[in-house]
């Protein structure tokens, strides 16, 4: 990254980040296709996780440049609603065509301030980039209906069209995916975007920011708004802004639910979760092994849709266990630059939070069977492997229900064997927790699989598949407190959010329907 390429500028002399940051640079906002450090005194510090020293700073935005992403959005609008679907399209497959072609740089970003290995950057990539080519097709999306002679000679037709200034508020955990989950649909249909990533792990943004421009993006149709609560509230409040697209925490989700809708916008919040993963008698035990493993451990477990709760039935348990355990002792946790199975967690106060849950799991009286606090990490050298944010993945058996560490969502490398004595016990306990994102079953009974599907109270559901995040065609979202509103991400939902219908009721002058008549039109 270069500051001639607006990623990053060096001048940090007014941070409030500590003074040890001033000569760090600063991670600046995109407004109307330019980088700017914005009228704010406020930066927070941006680490790379596998060393553990911090590497820039962000700047955290004030109202007025709250103001000022708002208004540049604002701007661009009339323009940008009216180009057709064919030019839009064209800057889209560019668009997708460059986050192709540089990929490979956008993961390396990722993985230096977020800490996932590179391969799972890469996929996260992949993952937001099926959501561009969904919007490509734009143009099928938003076809309305036509009805000839609804009436006698009355035709009627729906359109669809954008809602206006669109925001985005986005978690640390997939800095470049989750963004991607709306920001293409909301573009394509016409809308501009403010996208108020995480301060953790700012960079990505802005480089999404120039692929757009070097796509030929009009200025200001996306920009990147850097921040903390200033930026959000800024953004719930503000008159000219229609919509919030967030993703995080379930308190803050429901913050965010609540006072955005109050101040008259469409909002879909999607908040934390607790997967459960249910493995009956008759499952494939080595298949569910392997899922329980990518599942629990895969991003450090910082993914929403990691699987944190195994839900054994009792018979097969201790099996199952002994095959975790033979598969996580060959997982080499480390620098995800140095081809490691598992990075480090984002930041150290995240990793001082979660190492809190596994002492409580052991003094709550958990069986723990892998201590992940023990690990020796694959690091750059002896500094980065005392420094580095490092956990390594854990592993407790008879948990109880009551305990921290199945009740809170963790959100970490640890994973909780929950033992049941049946299909019905493992059934009621999912279906009592209060988060519904995602969920999967390991059998090989059709039967028992179907009624799980049309059982269990969960908004995305794996049967054999551990990680069940839809394909971009379908729409991302779970029940419970793991959503606040009722659309769901991307797909044919995510084009309904970011747009709002119009019906028409039409008639052309016709000499023989002239007359008047007060009632309720009659057919003929
Ligand atoms: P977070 O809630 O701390 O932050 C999310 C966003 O909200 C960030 O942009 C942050 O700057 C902002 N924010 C934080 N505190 C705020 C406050 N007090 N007021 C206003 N805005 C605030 O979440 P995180 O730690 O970045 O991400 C992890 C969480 O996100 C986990 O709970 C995870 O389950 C959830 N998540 C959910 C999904 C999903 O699809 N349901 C997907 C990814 C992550």
């Amino acid at each position: 990254m270069t500051s001639e390429e607006g990623f990053v500028t060096t001048t940090t002399a007014s941070t409030t980040a500590d003074a040890g940051a001033l000569d760090l640079p600063l991670v600046p906002h995109w407004i109307s296709g330019a980088a700017t450090n914005g009228s704010s005194d406020r930066a927070a510090d941006v680490y790379d996780p596998a060393t553990g020293k911090r590497t820039k700073t962000v700047a955290l935005a004030s109202p007025q440049d709250v103001d000022a992403a708002v208004a540049a959005a604002k701007a661009a609008f009339p323009a940008w609603r009216d180009t057709s679907l064919a030019r839009r399209t064209t800057i889209l497959f560019k668009f997708r065509q460059l986050l192709d072609e540089r990929k490979g740089e956008l993961a390396e970003i990722i993985t230096s301030e977020h800490g996932k290995v590179v391969s799972d950057a890469l996929g996260e990539v992949s993952r937001g980039q099926e959501v561009v080519e969904l919007a490509c097709g734009i143009n099928h999306l938003v076809k309305g209906a036509f009805t000839e002679n609804a009436s006698t000679k009355i035709d009627v037709y729906s359109i669809r069209q954008p809602l206006g200034v669109v925001s985005i508020i986005s978690p640390f955990n997939f800095p470049a995916m989750v963004p991607m989950w709306f920001f293409p649909v909301a573009i394509a249909a016409g809308n501009t975007v403010v996208l108020k990533p995480s301060e953790k792990d700012p960079s990505a943004a802005n480089f999404i920011a120039r692929l757009w421009k070097d796509a030929g993006l009009p200025d200001g149709v996306f920009n990147v708004l850097h921040g903390d609560k200033v930026a959000v509230d800024g953004l719930l409040t503000h008159p000219d802004v229609a919509s919030v697209s967030f993703v995080g925490s379930t308190p803050i989700a429901k913050y965010v639910y609540e006072t955005g809708t109050a101040h008259g916008k469409r909002v879909q919040a999607l908040g934390g979760a607790k997967n459960h993963m249910l493995v009956l008698p008759d499952a494939d035990l080595d298949l569910a092994a392997d899922a329980a493993v990518n599942a629990g451990f895969g991003s450090a477990g910082e993914r929403c849709m990691a699987v944190s709760a195994l839900v054994a039935v009792d018979s097969v348990a201790d099996e199952l266990i002994a095959k975790i355990k033979e598969r996580v002792a060959t997982l080499r946790t480390g620098d995800g630059r140095r081809g490691c199975d598992m990075g480090p967690l984002v930041t150290g106060a995240h990793r001082d939070k979660v190492t809190g849950y596994v002492d409580a799991g052991v003094t709550e009286g958990a069986e723990l069977v892998i201590d992940g606090r023990e690990v020796v990490p694959d690091a750059q050298d002896d500094e980065a492997a005392a420094d580095g944010f490092w956990l390594g993945p854990t592993l407790f058996d008879k948990v109880g229900t009551d305990m921290s560490i199945y009740t809170d969502e963790i959100f970490g490398p640890v994973l909780s064997v929950v033992r049941v004595e049946s299909y019905a016990e493992g059934l009621d306990l999912i279906n009592a927790n209060k988060y519904g994102n995602g969920v999967a079953i390991f059998t090989n009974d059709g039967g028992a699989a179907r009624k799980f599907r049309n059982e269990v109270q969960v908004g995305m559901i794996g049967i054999n598949v551990p990680v069940p995040v839809p394909v971009a065609y379908f729409s991302f979202g779970g029940w419970k407190q793991s959503l606040f509103g009722d659309t769901h991400a991307h797909g044919v939902e995510g084009v309904h959010f970011f747009t709002r219908g119009k019906v028409v009721t039409e008639r052309w002058l016709d000499p023989s329907h002239g007359g008047l008549n007060l009632g309720f039109p009659q057919n003929d």
